[in-house]
């Protein structure tokens, strides 16, 4: 009965609302007659507002949904880490609402250095970042937001632990918030602004995706592993491959995955620009809520799945693209350097290297992170380390492991596999994402080294200055245990499956497969109390929160001016060329302790940008020549009110949901931001901002446009009126320098309540606006 779909008091907040959930469905399901549908549809429509509202468009049809309709969802919990909780807090702030309206948590990971080790670099960074996780932390207490501090953990692995289920939907200020699909939810990564939505109740909207659907067939055996089969589909598809999709997994190779390797391939679908990535409900997922102290959820779970099929796909749903992958024929990939599309098996890695002149010789190897420290991934990388520890053999590079979690680390250590890490050389850093966001702080090899190297980790992004802030340093994306191996060659032509490395004693010594454990065999442990929240705060509006004027961590927000009702008329700051990330807009690394104050961060905003008029990096022209880095220029022509405008190539702003990368441009006068193709969660950080993100309707039209024109919309009135749901088309003007025009079309995807943002100034003075009313 449904009444057995309740959790017991503790769980409650922790599972998805079933029969809710099923209600809902249930009226999709009889609007489109039936049809079948796939899991990820399954989830994300049972999370409709209103589905009737939703599907009027439909007409019986879900192919009139996919790809095209607007759906106001109702996400069933947020999770923010340190670093974009600051501005999505900061903005929740200003809606004067004195709780959330969802289970919420904020994790403190980001801003932790990696360095010596955990403990050093655990006081250290708590010392230097102290103003910000107070603040933090009073935010949590005040609106009754769970507060995980520094040290335990990342915001991934937590989720996880705890919160994932499968047939949840959330949403995460974190690109690599899909990890969660690993559990069977669909996981969202957003911009503060959009998880002010749900932390206030207003529906959330996203345009229906498509759903490509990955068939896996055969078992993964010897070398190969769960990385490898996103590092494959990372090459197969590209960076912009997966926009506009939902990745979902099916066959009966899904079957022989580990719960924990499922959130590593999900984690890394956020590399191909899906909107989310998905598994249905396994035994696999069971076990793993059963080990996570999660038994009461799991037996619901169960139930619901047992009853109502609701955990899978429908027999006979269709997929948009269906890509097939033989996990039993399936080779360990190494991806990159700076994309990690660029994807090459392990046996042409040696060739590929002498082919690019990429360097021979690895500087160093890190495992662990978001992506890759289960414990799983532990005990294989612990089984290689002991082979090699048997035969006396040394590693050649630095080693670092970075575990995600208090839980993770506690249990390694009591099975004594930290104490095999250490006693081999490796440093164990804090359970925190230190060297994979630019927090590594690295002494071997200087920051502005002109040297390229090359480093070997299983992280999951590996764009120019990621992990040292070094924009020479090469970092190639593998398993971990490639990584491991390699430290014992610490060179790029060796091959661990097929190639001996000699011995001092001349013997010639070959790795076996790696072997490891699903699970701890005497279960979890959760380690250090002091790294755990309260499971239910409550809030406690007494709380204060409060921010110095004087601080330069952080900074209350004014809001954005609403739209004056003109054309807008913008001159060309910058012309940009070739892969334009968050990480080129927003720069983390030194920059990331400023997130929380938009006036100081906003001095990073398109450094790593390459100029295309001039080839150089973080330069911009005044319309006299004079020569300005690009966020000198953007000062300069706010104070002087001349808005303007970026044009710029394909998938702009892939990568992260860094939603500074939107809310910096429009702090600093920035208009509109023209563009050939953007990466999804940037289009929408640029829309809650009140920016108007456009596409060139012709892409050739980029050529024809330089720096200083003037670019002005040509009735932007009619767009407001006129345009919804399914976005539109704009015409602009562009007059060159020498006083010559022609106008060009461009196109938009906005929905009615996104030109409502714009109208309003933004996102947040729309929600404002309503709240008041
Ligand atoms: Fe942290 Fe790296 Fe994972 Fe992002 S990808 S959450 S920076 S460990």
């Amino acid at each position: 009965t449904q009444a057995n779909y309740v959790a017991p008091q503790d769980y409650q907040s922790r599972t998805p609302p079933y029969e809710k959930l099923l209600n809902n469905l249930s009226t999709v399901k009889k609007i489109v007659n039936n049809q079948p549908l796939t899991l990820a549809e399954k989830i994300l429509y049972s999370h409709l507002v209103n589905p009737e509202e939703s599907f009027a468009s439909s007409q019986g049809n879900i192919a009139n949904i996919r790809g095209l309709q607007y759906l106001k969802l109702n996400p069933d919990r947020v999770a923010m880490q340190d670093a974009s909780a600051q501005m999505a807090l900061l903005q929740f702030m200003t809606c004067g609402m004195s709780s959330t309206a969802v289970p919420a948590s904020i994790h403190c990971d980001h801003l932790i250095v990696g360095k010596d080790g955990a403990e050093d670099d655990l006081v250290k960074s708590i010392a230097t970042n102290k103003e910000v996780f107070d603040f933090l932390q009073s935010c949590g207490e005040k609106y009754g937001i769970q507060f995980w501090g520094p040290g335990s953990g990342i915001i991934h692995q937590i989720v996880l632990e705890n919160f994932s289920v499968p047939g949840l939907m959330m949403l995460g200020t974190d690109s690599h918030t899909p990890n969660a699909g690993g559990l069977g939810a669909i996981a969202i990564g957003v911009g503060g602004a959009d998880a002010v939505d749900a932390l206030t109740g207003t529906p959330w909207e996203l345009k229906a995706p498509k759903v490509l659907g990955v068939k896996l067939t055969g078992k993964l055996s010897g070398w190969s592993s769960p990385k490898d089969v996103i590092t494959k589909l990372a090459g197969v598809l590209t960076v912009r491959g997966g926009t506009g999709y939902i990745v979902e997994y099916f066959g009966e190779g899904v079957e022989t995955l580990s719960c924990t390797g499922m959130a590593t391939i999900c984690n890394m679908g956020a590399e191909i620009g899906a909107t989310t990535s998905t598994f249905p409900y396994q035994d696999a997922h069971r076990r793993y809520l059963i080990e996570t102290g999660r038994g009461p959820i799991a037996n619901i779970v169960d139930q619901v799945h047992k009853d109502t099929n609701f955990l899978a796909a429908d027999k006979g749903a269709e997929y948009d693209k269906v890509i097939e992958i033989n996990l039993s024929d399936l080779e360990p990939h190494v991806n990159g350097p700076f994309t990690p599309d660029l994807s090459t098996p392990i046996s042409k890695f040696s060739e590929k290297t002498q082919q690019e002149g990429w360097p021979e010789k690895i500087s160093a190897g890190l495992i662990g992170s978001c992506t890759n420290s289960s414990y799983q991934d532990m005990s294989r990388a612990v089984s290689i380390i002991k082979q090699a520890e048997a035969v006396g053999l040394k590693p050649k590079i630095p080693f670092f492991v970075t575990p995600g979690s208090e839980q993770i680390r506690a249990t390694i250590e009591r099975d004594g596999l930290i104490n095999t890490f250490e006693k081999n050389g490796a440093i164990v850093l804090a359970n925190a994402c230190g060297p994979c966001i630019g927090q590594w702080d690295r002494t071997d090899i200087p920051k502005t080294s002109s040297e390229t190297n090359s480093i070997f980790t299983s992280f999951n992004r590996n764009f120019r200055a990621r992990n040292d802030g070094n924009r020479n340093t090469m970092n190639f994306l593998t398993s971990p245990d490639i990584v491991t191996a390699m430290i014992y060659s610490g060179d790029s032509n060796y091959n661990p499956i097929t190639d001996s490395i000699k011995l001092e004693n001349g013997q010639e010594f070959k790795f076996q497969p790696p072997q490891g454990d699903e699970l701890p065999n005497e279960g979890f442990i959760k380690g250090r109390e002091e790294f755990y929240p309260e499971p239910n705060p409550q809030p406690k509006p007494q709380v204060e929160v409060n921010v110095s004027p004087e601080s330069d961590r952080l900074q209350l927000l004014d809001p954005f001016e609403p739209w004056s009702g003109d054309e807008l008329s913008t001159n060309v700051l910058l012309k940009v060329e070739g892969k334009c990330t968050t990480d080129h807009i927003s720069a983390a690394g030194a920059w990331l302790k400023y997130k929380g104050h938009l006036e100081n961060i906003s001095y990073n905003t398109l450094i790593g940008a390459i100029n295309q008029e001039t080839g150089e990096v973080n330069k911009a022209y005044d319309l006299n020549g004079d020569q300005y880095s690009i966020p000198e220029l953007m000062i300069k022509w706010k104070e002087e009110s001349r808005p303007w405008i970026v044009i710029a190539e394909h998938n702009y702003g892939e990568g992260s949901a860094r939603e500074h990368a939107a809310l910096s441009p429009r702090f600093l006068g920035g208009s509109i931001i023209l563009v050939k193709s953007f990466a999804r969660i940037h289009e929408t950080n640029l829309k809650k901002q009140g920016m108007l993100p456009l596409t060139f309707a012709n892409e050739e039209d980029y050529d024809k446009i330089s720096s200083g024109d003037l670019i002005t919309t040509i009735d932007l009135q009619d767009l407001i009126k006129k345009d919804g749901n399914n976005g539109g088309s704009l015409r602009v003007n562009v007059t060159k320098k020498d006083g010559t025009s022609f106008e060009i079309l461009t196109k938009h995807t906005m929905s009615k309540d996104q030109i409502e943002f714009f109208k309003a100034g933004s996102a947040i003075n729309y929600i404002g606006n309503l709240k008041k009313q």
